[in-house]
């Protein structure tokens, strides 16, 4: 942990929405293989490198949460404070975050208070928050709105159109002096009022509230449209797209399984090699550094140095998709292709596609794996060894 920070940032992650699409809640739904909660929190940490990171979680979500967070690179994982657990509804959850700050040895002057699902708050929408929390003491980000607002009866008739110059759409991070709104919580919490969002608690215990400006690219990720549309802004953030190949080929010794892309697959001949021979590792590995001209995989771990003795060559794919990832690029498709006789590949080709998925940390729809003979031609045909070749397209920022 570093040191007490003034700032801390509290992102609320605790909601059991799923409506986005798959079952498991949305702000862990991936969003070009980072989970929607770690880009959000990417985006905090590089908006406001010096902030602890406080995000309240459902009870049901830890393993989610901990998987999120052990793929953040390591700097901002030091920022991060063990996870709230949240309450009944947001309020709740908000107040039990407050309360876990409150409980540090030294709490934060300031406080954000951020939804999991705007991924999109930029550096200075941050910086915009601080200052309006110091020079208000409660302010939330507004954007003006480009329709026009009608306040509707029962029936449908409109019983009053607001003046459109004074309605704002409220966004977050809303921003606070973290003693004003920790007391505001704990006496909201007393007298069983529910909010709709911390302005307002802010506001019911007689504090007035700065609206600052928001941004319209900070939007809410609710449905499957917003997720396609976050998805295309990353992309259009990574326009330089690049190609690499990977070859590689071990030879049959003795042994009764071979590995396949992190999967031992039962076998009547083991791979010889310095690693664990995985053929297939090897050919995906050389093609992402190859994509991103980082050298060979022999560069990066040279079979000389006997730490790599009987390595784990997931270790060495892992590293190069996080090369690929410190450069704020992604690994866009891998495709790749095993050549033997034997072992067949057909049945055990969707858990090695998903374990070569999980060990980049990519979507298993951007990973093909195909298996073909030699027709008993050459080495592969006599058995004397197995090939793979692999393709890997990565996306760069421009
Ligand atoms: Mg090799």
């Amino acid at each position: 942990m570093t040191a007490p920070s003034p700032l801390a940032i509290l992102t609320v992650a605790g909601g059991r929405g799923s409506r986005a699409g798959e079952g498991i809640p949305k702000q862990y739904r991936s969003l070009l293989g980072e989970t929607l909660l770690a880009r959000t929190l990417k985006a905090l940490h590089a908006a406001a490198p010096q902030a602890l990171l406080l995000t309240v979680i459902h009870a049901d979500d830890r393993a989610l949460y901990d998987a999120s967070v052990a793929a953040l690179p390591a700097a901002l994982r030091e920022t991060i404070l063990p996870p709230a657990i949240g309450g009944a509804s947001r309020q709740a959850s908000v107040r039990n975050g407050l309360e876990a700050l409150q409980a540090l040895e030294k709490p934060p002057k300031i406080v954000l208070i951020h939804d999991a699902a705007r991924p999109f708050a930029d550096p200075a929408l941050i910086a915009r928050a601080i200052d309006a929390a110091r020079d208000h003491g409660a302010a939330a980000p507004g954007v003006p709105l480009a329709d026009t607002i009608k306040e509707i009866d029962a029936a449908g008739t409109v019983v009053a159109t607001p003046e459109r110059a004074r309605l704002r759409a409220v966004q977050t991070p809303q921003a606070f002096d973290f003693e004003l709104i920790l007391k505001a919580h704990r006496t909201a919490a007393s007298q069983a009022l529910e909010f709709t969002d911390d302005a307002m608690i802010a506001e019911s215990s007689g504090h007035a509230v700065h609206i600052f400006e928001g941004d319209p690219g900070n939007f809410k990720l609710t449905s499957r449209e917003d997720f396609l549309r976050a998805e295309s802004l990353l992309l259009n953030d990574l326009p330089d797209i690049r190609t690499g190949q990977g070859y590689d080929v071990h030879a049959f010794v003795a042994g009764d399984h071979v590995w396949l892309g992190g999967v031992s697959i039962p076998h009547d001949h083991g791979l010889a090699g310095h690693s664990d021979a995985d053929v297939l590792s090897h050919a995906v590995t050389d093609a992402i550094l190859g994509a991103i001209a980082e050298g060979d995989i022999g560069s990066h771990f040279p079979p000389s140095d006997p730490q790599w003795k009987g390595a784990k060559s997931s270790i060495f794919l892992a590293h190069a998709a996080d090369l690929v990832r410190g450069r704020g690029g992604m690994i866009a498709h891998i495709d790749a292709t095993i050549v033997c006789e034997a072992p067949k590949i057909g049945p055990h080709r969707e858990t090695i596609r998903a374990s070569l998925a999980e060990i980049m940390g990519v979507d298993i729809d951007r990973v093909a794996v195909k298996a073909t003979t030699s027709e008993r031609l050459g080495f592969t045909g006599r058995q004397e060894g197995m090939a793979a070749l692999a393709l890997a397209t990565v996306r760069l920022p421009g």
